[in-house]
């Protein structure tokens, strides 16, 4: 039995992890509410996973966020209990380490995205989106319950796009769900909300997504990339006259409603997470 007086570890796991900055927004939160807690990145290689995975209630961790490329590999340890969004969507992101070791697994990424694109007033009805990896799917997920009347698809690895497409045309017959086999497939002057849901643009040396010729004014540009703050997505969606977030909204959401299940019944106080992650913005 772990003891109450010890500090409690929560993390990030990803790979890469060190481009987030969850670690910034958690901390400030157990600041705040006085929780004994301290917030990591744990930056584990494929090798490396399964033995992490096994040893968390061994190594003091009470909870993980899940990023980049393992919303879907951690679905196989979650031996306690899948929420229904886990279970709709096939990727979990928030993960509770129970008393007995089992772990619990959430999707709070759809919550996240769905609170962030709400405050920024959009319905998209018309949706391409760039990925169908853990947070294609969570968006997919949210997009057609809240009356998206079409989402097309496309990822690097064709399958990906083609096993999402049918599985949500089967769950969500009024949407419809359709793959491209090229960037230019996704149709993009006819549809009113583009999505990156691929790492790519992360890194200084990744190319610009899409041609500016692609891209009409009237089409939102979402990047779920929010460090860097502008992605080149974002610097041609601004040059082209287009309106556009990146992910920083989601990220706060979706660490808001994380946090909710660790902290139980204490609330998570947005504000000051909010502040962290604009302070870490202007460190970045
Ligand atoms: P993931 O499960 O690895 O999925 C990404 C998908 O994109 C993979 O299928 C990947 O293929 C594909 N891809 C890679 N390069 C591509 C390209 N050039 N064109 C089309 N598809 C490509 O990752 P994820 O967890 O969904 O995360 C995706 C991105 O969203 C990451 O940058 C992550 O940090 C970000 N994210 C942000 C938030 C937020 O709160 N703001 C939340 C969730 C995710 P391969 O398997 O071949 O690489």
């Amino acid at each position: 039995m772990r003891e109450n007086s010890i500090t409690k570890i929560y993390g990030v796991l990803g790979y890469p992890a060190k481009h987030s900055f969850s670690p910034a927004m958690h901390n400030a939160a157990f600041k705040y509410l006085k929780v004994k807690a301290r917030y990591e990145k744990f930056e584990k290689s494929p090798q490396d996973l399964d033995g992490f995975l096994k040893t968390l209630s061994k190594n003091n961790i009470y909870g993980l966020n899940v990023t980049i490329p393992y919303k879907e590999k951690v679905l196989p340890y979650l031996n306690g209990y899948k929420s229904y969004g886990v279970r709709t969507i096939g990727a979990a992101n928030t993960i509770v380490v129970e008393k007995n070791g089992k772990l619990k697994g959430f999707n709070t990424d759809y919550l996240g995205f769905y609170r962030h694109i709400s405050e920024l007033g959009l319905r998209p009805k018309r949706v391409a989106i760039i990925g169908a990896g853990g947070a294609a799917k969570a968006i997919c997920y949210i997009l057609a319950k809240k009356n998206a009347a079409e989402i097309y698809i496309y990822d690097i690895q064709k399958y990906k796009a083609l096993d999402l497409v049918k599985k949500y045309n089967e769950l969500f017959p009024e949407c419809r769900f359709r793959p491209a086999a090229t960037l230019e497939g996704l149709g993009l002057k006819d549809k009113d909300l583009l999505i990156n849901a691929s790492p790519v643009g992360m890194r200084d040396e990744d190319p610009l997504l899409i041609e500016a010729s692609m891209l009409d004014s009237g089409i939102f540009v979402y990047d779920l990339i929010y460090n860097p703050p502008e992605t080149k997505l974002l610097t041609q969606a601004k040059d082209k006259g287009c309106r556009y977030a990146n992910g920083l909204g989601m990220l706060l959401y979706q660490g808001v409603e994380s946090l909710g299940f660790w902290i139980k019944p204490k609330k998570p106080p947005i504000e000051t997470m909010r502040q962290a992650l604009e302070e870490a913005v202007k460190r970045c």
